[in-house]
């Protein structure tokens, strides 16, 4: 196994990373520069565009482009034209949110979870977008949301509750789009720092990251602990397959909360990281149907 450092972006709040196969790029964004980003593994360029709003996850669409999940609500976003359009506002009643993470069932619904941006009031709930446009919410009742991704059949929905240090497993219905009975997949302990963003791999493997912690860990599928590797940054937040055969694991990582001290001690903090020789693959992500 090999890990590294592919791109010292320094990004505030590194989240999302999702992989285009199409293109062979890797796309990530900074909720708080706010940016999206964009790594060509075919050119190695490195490219970011700055955002209006705070942008806490995005998707890609079966049609191209992206769909995002903004502070002021949901929004396709066309890097080509550099064109943002929010076109549902779903917590237009609670300022003090935004929306975090997010992504697509096997369905093509686009799905985010909200929270407050202060990290005190558990005003974060989740949300399916439907490729008609529709909005739904789940009331969940968490301070900050995280996760939500599936395992490759689409029937699991693995959805996290950061502050409480709970990474919950639900049933999921597919066909109707609903979260079915959940239980307790792990807990964390203070050591073990906050749970963040997930994936899943091909072996039905949940890859998370922790956030105070800088590492990752590999669960079973019965949420014991596989394995556990360390990063050069306290706050992992994200992962992906990708890459040739989504044989590689991107890895986003932030700035934010970091004290001078520990920002001169792990420097490539921001950066995006790449853990390859895996001998471990995932699989695609699901597009957007809209
Ligand atoms: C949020 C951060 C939060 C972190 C904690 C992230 O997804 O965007 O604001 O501090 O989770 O786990
Ligand atoms: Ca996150």
């Amino acid at each position: 196994m090999k890990v590294e450092c592919i791109a010292d972006t320094r990004c505030i709040l590194g989240e999302g990373p999702l992989w285009d196969e199409k293109t062979r790029c890797l796309y990530w964004v900074d909720i708080k520069a706010p940016a999206v980003w964009r790594l060509d593994t075919g050119t190695g360029e490195t490219k970011s565009w700055i955002m209006p709003y705070r942008v806490g996850a995005i998707a890609l669409r079966k049609t191209g482009g992206l769909v995002a999940a903004m502070k002021p609500g949901f929004a396709w976003i066309d890097l080509d034209k550099g064109d943002v359009d929010v076109f549902a506002r779903p917590e237009r009643s609670l300022p003090d949110n935004r929306f975090n993470d997010g992504a697509c069932d096997a369905k093509g619904r686009f799905w985010a979870g909200s929270m407050d941006d202060m990290e005190t009031t558990p005003t974060g709930d989740l949300y399916r977008l439907d490729p008609d446009g529709q909005v739904k919410r789940y009331q969940a009742g968490f301070v900050i949301t995280n996760g939500i991704r599936w395992t490759a059949d689409g029937r699991k929905l693995y959805f996290v509750d950061s502050a409480a240090r709970t990474i919950w497993e639900h049933a999921f219905d597919l066909e109707k789009g609903l979260p079915g009975p959940r239980r307790v997949f792990a807990r964390l302990t203070e050591e073990d720092g906050w749970p963040d963003g997930l994936c899943v791999d091909a072996e039905n493997h949940v890859w998370g990251a922790h956030w105070g912690a800088g590492c990752i860990t590999r669960y079973r599928p019965d949420g014991t602990i596989e394995r556990t590797i360390p990063f050069l940054a306290p706050n992992v937040t994200s992962c992906c397959f990708g890459g040739p055969d989504f044989e590689t694991l991107f890895v986003t990582t932030a700035r934010i909360g970091l004290s001078e001290g520990q920002l001169a001690l792990n420097p490539l903090s921001g950066g995006l990281f790449a853990v390859t020789d895996l001998g471990i693959r995932g699989f695609a992500a699901n597009r957007f149907a809209g």
